[in-house]
């Protein structure tokens, strides 16, 4: 499968089999596999929705937002179990455009993308037992 770098944007052809033991990345040598959220805006979204072959969830969040803060490190935490999904950021202050194409109204919002189809979407901050269980019926 494609797995595309959160650093540099390179496509990465990587066996399924492989993505448990955390494969580099052929032009950077960064891990291809984050462990901990990254981050996308503008500038990278469309280049990495579109290639990535894993399911991407993405948390649409501002700094002034408090629940938002409340659940950063749940979502983190849920990243760090999560070998097989891409768990991505996007601070809405800073990327209003794709704060609108996503046509968010309350924050923080969840939206779980198969490429560049939107699987599923839910709004309000949760904790990590919920976020797993959540995530668990969108990709079953
Ligand atoms: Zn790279």
């Amino acid at each position: 499968m494609i797995v595309v770098c959160s650093e540099c944007g390179a496509k990465n052809r990587v066996p399924e089999e492989k993505l448990e033991i955390g494969p580099a990345c052929g032009q950077c040598h960064q891990g291809l596999i984050p462990l901990a959220p990254i981050e996308l805006n503008e500038q990278n979204f469309s280049n990495f929705i579109s290639n990535s072959d894993l399911p991407v969830l993405i948390d649409l969040w501002a700094e002034w937002c408090g629940p938002c803060k409340m659940m950063a490190p749940h979502f983190a935490q849920v990243a760090k179990s999560n070998a097989g999904v891409v768990f991505a950021k996007i601070d809405t202050e800073a990327n209003p455009r794709l704060s609108s194409a996503f046509n968010v109204r309350s924050i923080p919002t969840l939206v779980l993308m198969n490429k560049t189809n939107e699987i599923a979407r839910i709004s309000g901050a949760m904790r990590a037992g919920e976020l797993q269980q959540w995530l668990d019926q969108q990709l079953n």
